[in-house]
């Protein structure tokens, strides 16, 4: 189907993004890589009269350091997260994850900040965000920013802390160097979205696991952190049964949907088989 008919526009600064976006109200939609906004545009699910493209905006591309922090533009796409080396030594667990997003294609125009404020729950950068405490910094209509930390981010169903007339520009990860990471993603046929994932990291210390940051993918209608897990795993040797035991009660409190691919304590018992896996491949075991 074709979208119905938007004018465009391609700001070349986050201050003109924000200016457009306050002339035209909800009559505008952000543009990031297109990967979800483009087919809801051809089903007609949203029609906007004005299309704000964000991909000629320089500041909010490519993965930089500063200090003991990662800093990831918001239009930094999937392709340039999984090149760097940077993520790759600091933030392993994001690259973990965005390796299992979709396919190719998909990876060379999806963006971070376009999946995180999409928001979908079976979407994979969720968990890892939660799991690497990143902090998502934000643009105000007044020019102003603010900094959420993940774990405020997400407030329900495709939904987010950004508001209207706001953009997501940056996403700050507190660099994990040294942490181990898996990211555990179960799906019928390849290219599928998760039917649960799980992101781990772990700081092992002398054979056993001294801290561990767990996130699940599409168990509730955000991506959620386990910190009971987390607290059960630290002082545990990285073992078969240490793990299992310490990980039995992951899906306590959770409600992951019903759906096709299945039903929701088929979902809670994947998420501890899955979080199991995902400690001890991120504890090197
Ligand atoms: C066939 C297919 C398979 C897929 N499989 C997976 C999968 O396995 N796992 C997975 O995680 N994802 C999957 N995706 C989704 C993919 O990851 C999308 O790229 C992602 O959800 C959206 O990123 P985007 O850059 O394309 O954003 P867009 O589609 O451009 O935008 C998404 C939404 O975010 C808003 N937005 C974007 N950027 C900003 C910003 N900086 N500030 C404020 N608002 C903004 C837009 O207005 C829009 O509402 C799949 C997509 C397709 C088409």
């Amino acid at each position: 189907m074709i979208p119905a008919q938007f004018d465009y526009l391609a700001p070349t600064s986050v201050h003109e993004a924000i200016a457009a976006l306050a002339e035209h109200g909800d009559d505008a939609k952000v543009l990031a890589g297109g990967q979800s906004l483009l087919p809801i545009l051809r089903m007609r699910l949203n029609a906007p009269g004005i299309v704000i493209d964000l991909g000629k905006i320089p500041e909010l591309q490519g993965v930089s350091e500063e200090g003991d922090h990662l800093v990831i533009g918001a239009m930094t796409t999937y392709a340039a997260v999984l090149a760097s080396e940077a993520v790759a030594t600091h933030a392993a667990v994001l690259s973990k994850a965005i390796h299992t997003v979709a396919d190719p294609q998909i990876r060379h125009r999806g963006t971070v900040g376009g999946a995180l404020v999409h928001a979908d729950p079976a979407g994979d950068v969720g968990a890892p965000a939660l799991a690497l405490e990143a902090e998502l910094v934000i643009a105000g209509a007044d020019g102003a920013t603010r900094t959420v930390a993940a774990e405020d981010f997400f407030e329900d169903l495709f939904t987010t802390a950004v508001g209207e007339g706001e953009l997501l520009t940056h996403i700050r990860i507190p660099k994990h160097t040294g942490w181990g990471a898996h990211y555990e993603k179960f799906v019928r046929v390849s290219h599928q979205w998760s039917i649960v994932g799980v992101a781990a990291t772990v700081r092992s210390e002398g054979g056993s696991i001294a801290e561990a940051r767990v996130g699940l993918t599409n168990m509730g209608s955000t991506p959620l952190r386990a910190r009971s897990v987390e607290e059960a795993l630290v002082g545990q040797p990285a073992t078969d049964e240490a793990v299992r035991a310490a990980v039995a009660s992951v899906a306590d409190g959770t409600n992951p949907p019903s759906d096709l691919n299945g039903d929701s304590d088929y979902r809670k018992h994947l998420a501890t088989v899955l979080t199991r896996r995902a400690v001890l491949a991120a504890a090197g075991a």
